[in-house]
């Protein structure tokens, strides 16, 4: 049982000491207290609106090798591929003419893609759509390479911290990354003026009560305007392939608690909550979450995209793909809407 005074002094300051987080955290049972709390929230500030963001995976080459990823250069059974200009702007003309009004071009980290390369698309893309925002999820590169990404046109960059604990980090990736390095990327991101995305996966191997504590806080110095979480994924190509996989009530636990720490963020219920369970982005929606994110990406290509295994949505042309979560948001009480979909920070 958790205690609802903790949930209303959380929803209220919008902050808890340590422990209490932790008591929120230690048992992993969906709480309808919590997710009624942060339901409320969200809908004070977002109502019933849901947001889409077409994510486009535009490529799968790494020259990383995180321990939990698919996609890992050490993975030699993935089938590589790239997309190039055209391909990617016929996924957003497909996106746009659905609704879309956000595209996330979402990769490994891939060095065909230099600044000038990335930098072309992007503008390509802002100029056939300037209602449009564009966000990329392309890992780690130089300042200076964000600042003429951002000179393109981009909006929003996604970058998952994934653990803000240094010897967890160390333990889901190889000796060549370092978390110092991803979070100076993301303070870099926001002083640019990139509308930035940050968040972990939940119940990655060896993560801990307290490294999830770690999370909240470094979110909280950070004050990102969207919070990425999905239950971590066994992938058997990977050196992680025997873990468990995370649990989807403590993600939906989480994105409770998210909503309530950052009222106005803008929160996924993510593809990895609803692989691991048939309902559960609805689930995640109505836990505080207000943003999904359907694969724009041609379906020739989706099942090379492999950074967990049985992903959804594989065969699914696009329009399929945005009717079914028209119906599954409607079943949940909420409403995809035509919309750029900025924070309410931003405001
Ligand atoms: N190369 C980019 C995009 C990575 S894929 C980058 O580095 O940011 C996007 C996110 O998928 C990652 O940030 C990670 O949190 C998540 N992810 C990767 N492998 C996963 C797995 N096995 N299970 C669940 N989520 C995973």
């Amino acid at each position: 049982m958790i205690c609802e005074n903790d949930v209303k002094i959380l929803r209220e300051k919008q902050d808890l000491p340590d422990d209490k987080l932790k008591s929120l955290l230690s048992t992993d049972e969906f709480d309808l207290v919590l997710a009624k709390n942060a339901d409320e929230v969200r809908r004070e500030n977002y109502g019933s609106d849901v947001y889409i963001r077409g994510l486009i995976e535009f490529t799968n080459h790494c020259k990383n090798n995180c321990l939990y990823c698919g996609v890992r250069r050490g993975n030699s059974d993935a089938q590589r591929y790239r997309l190039g200009k055209s391909d990617i702007l016929a996924c957003c003309d497909e996106g746009y003419a659905l609704g879309f009004r956000t595209f996330v071009l979402q990769g490994g980290e891939d060095p065909h893609y230099t600044d000038e390369v990335l930098c072309e698309i992007v503008s390509s893309i802002k100029k056939k759509y300037p209602d449009c925002a564009v966000t990329l999820s392309a890992g780690e590169r130089s300042k200076e390479s964000y600042k003429k990404l951002f000179e393109a046109g981009a909006d929003r960059y996604l970058l998952r911290h994934e653990t803000a604990n240094v010897e967890h980090y160390g333990k889901l990736h190889p000796a060549e990354m370092s978390l110092e390095n991803r979070k100076k990327c993301l303070f870099e991101l926001k002083k640019i003026g990139y509308q930035v995305g940050s968040g972990f996966m939940v119940g990655s191997p060896y993560q801990t009560n307290d490294n999830i504590v770690e999370d909240l806080r470094f979110l909280q110095k950070l004050q990102p305007d969207m919070i990425g979480i999905g239950p971590f994924i066994r992938h058997s190509k990977t050196p992680l392939g025997e873990f468990e996989n995370g649990s989807v009530e403590m993600t939906l636990r989480l994105i409770s608690i998210l909503r309530l720490m950052f009222p106005k963020a803008l929160i996924p219920a993510t593809t990895a909550l609803g692989t691991l369970k048939n309902d559960g982005r609805e689930l995640g929606l109505k836990s505080g979450a207000n943003v999904v994110m359907p694969n724009l990406s041609p379906v020739e290509n989706r099942r090379k995209y492999e950074i967990y295994e049985n992903k959804i949505c594989l065969g699914d042309e696009a329009a399929q793909c945005i009717e079914c979560l028209k119906s599954r948001v409607k079943s949940v009480g909420y409403n995809i809407v035509v919309d750029v979909g900025n924070a309410k920070t931003k405001e």
